[in-house]
């Protein structure tokens, strides 16, 4: 890996960088004393004398664009120096408004500077990113409308997805789903709409509505069920909470507010966390959970198996469920790994006492290897799709069994 972080030391009047050269770094002034010159009406111009702690080239870190300046150390000064592919990924990454707008303030700068010195803009010469940076702000920017909108006008519902159980191949519980319906029927995927609710914070709100919608259905279902099945074990709702979600202990609060009201019995409901919680803020998840498991309901960990050092967190935290990660269950058909690492993951649950679900079941071959491994509940598109309220109450007053 090349460096991209390093030190280096110029004598009294060495040239740091020229007007024109092209930047691939910034400077960190750790010690000594610059001058920061250009040229006006034929003559140098010191605009500026700058000294430890100061930086230096961060403009073409930025956009790319040749040194505006030329810098002079005037003694001995030892820089940090900062290779651009250092801070190209963060800033890439960044939200495209801020990217934008760090941009747009950069060319009207570079701009008042050049009017300055007397430099004309070669309109030819027009950084072409800028239009690609302008296009992804300018999305980003319509769908947050766009979602906040949705919201105003109550375009989010809930749907259901049955779990069930492998070895009786009865329903075991049902997982909330959000959807977004556009007046105009469609729908927009979960997968887009979610990490943007996120983004912006408004997954509090739509978690709240999610909550209080799948109590309020479960407490049909339950009854639906009742009728149905007289006797037997009562389904759960099992409803996906956000890291944003539990970050504010008060949240968590409203959370046991919502299920109150509901008067559904805790024994029923389950919340499904992802373990970024966990490993992002270790302390701050071990207090949220046991927060939340005090008043009585389950806790599931969602797509296990996909982020980092699960293994390692699992004992932490007051997990009733783990839920396998849909990828592992779709390999096991042609992968003797896939089929050993479930097979461990199935173990380790087993002996930590909790439940196991597998994700995103599409054959009767997975269903019936992932019994064999004595994985508990089952759920994907070979027993059910996610569906509305009302075709699930149907399915229960039918007496349906898989
Ligand atoms: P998830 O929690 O892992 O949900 C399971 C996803 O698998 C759902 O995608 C479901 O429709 C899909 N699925 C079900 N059966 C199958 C199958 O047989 N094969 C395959 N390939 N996929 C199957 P969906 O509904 O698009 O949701 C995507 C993600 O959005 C969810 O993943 C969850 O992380 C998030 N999400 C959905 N609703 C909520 C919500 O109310 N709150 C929060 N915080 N996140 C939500
Ligand atoms: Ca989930
Ligand atoms: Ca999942």
């Amino acid at each position: 890996m090349p460096e991209t972080v390093y030190s280096t030391v110029y004598d009294k009047g060495a040239v740091i960088f020229k007007q024109g050269d092209h930047g691939q770094h910034a400077l960190f002034i750790e010690r000594g004393t610059v001058d920061v010159i250009i040229q006006k009406d034929g003559a140098d111009l010191t605009i500026a004398t700058l000294g430890a702690g100061e930086i230096i080239g961060e403009m073409s870190m930025i956009d790319d664009a040749p040194r505006s300046a030329n810098v002079i150390a005037t003694e001995e000064t030892e820089v940090i120096v900062i290779q651009r592919s250092r801070f190209i990924a963060p800033l890439t990454s960044a939200d495209p408004m801020m990217n934008l707008i760090l941009r747009v303030v950069l060319t009207r700068f570079r701009d008042a500077q050049n009017r300055y010195s007397g430099i004309s803009r070669d309109p030819n010469n027009e950084d072409k990113s800028l239009d690609e940076i302008r296009r992804l702000a300018f999305e980003r920017i319509n769908d947050e409308r766009d979602l906040m909108q949705g919201l105003e006008a109550q375009e989010f519902e809930m749907h259901y997805q049955p779990l069930i159980d492998l070895k009786t191949r009865q329903l075991a519980g049902v997982e909330a789903l959000m959807r977004w319906r556009k007046p105009d029927d469609s729908f927009v995927s979960p997968g887009h709409f979610i990490p943007l609710a996120e983004y912006t914070g408004m997954i509090v709100e739509l978690g709240r509505f999610a909550l209080e919608t799948s109590l309020a259905d479960q407490v049909q279902f339950v009854d639906a069920f009742k009728q149905s099945f007289p006797g037997a074990r009562l389904p759960f709702m099992s409803t996906n909470v956000s890291g944003l979600q539990l970050s504010d202990l008060e949240e968590i609060d409203r959370i046991a507010e919502i299920i109150h009201r509901s008067g559904v019995d805790l024994t029923q409901v389950k919340l499904e966390i992802t373990e970024t919680l966990m490993v992002e803020n270790p302390t701050h998840a071990a207090e949220a959970l046991k927060k939340l498991k005090a008043l009585g309901l389950s806790l599931a960990i969602d797509d296990f198996g996909t982020g980092y050092s699960s293994l390692s967190y699992l004992h932490m935290f007051p997990l009733d469920t783990l839920k396998i990660d849909r990828a592992f269950v779709n390999s096991m058909d042609d992968s003797e790994s896939s089929r050993r690492i479930v097979h461990s993951i199935v173990g380790l649950a087993s002996a930590l006492e909790m439940n196991i679900v597998a994700e995103g079941i599409e054959t009767e071959t997975q269903a019936d290897a992932l019994k064999a491994l004595a994985c508990h509940y089952g759920q994907g598109c070979f027993f059910a799709k996610p569906q509305p309220a009302q075709s699930i109450l149907e399915l229960i007053r039918g007496g349906k069994t898989w």
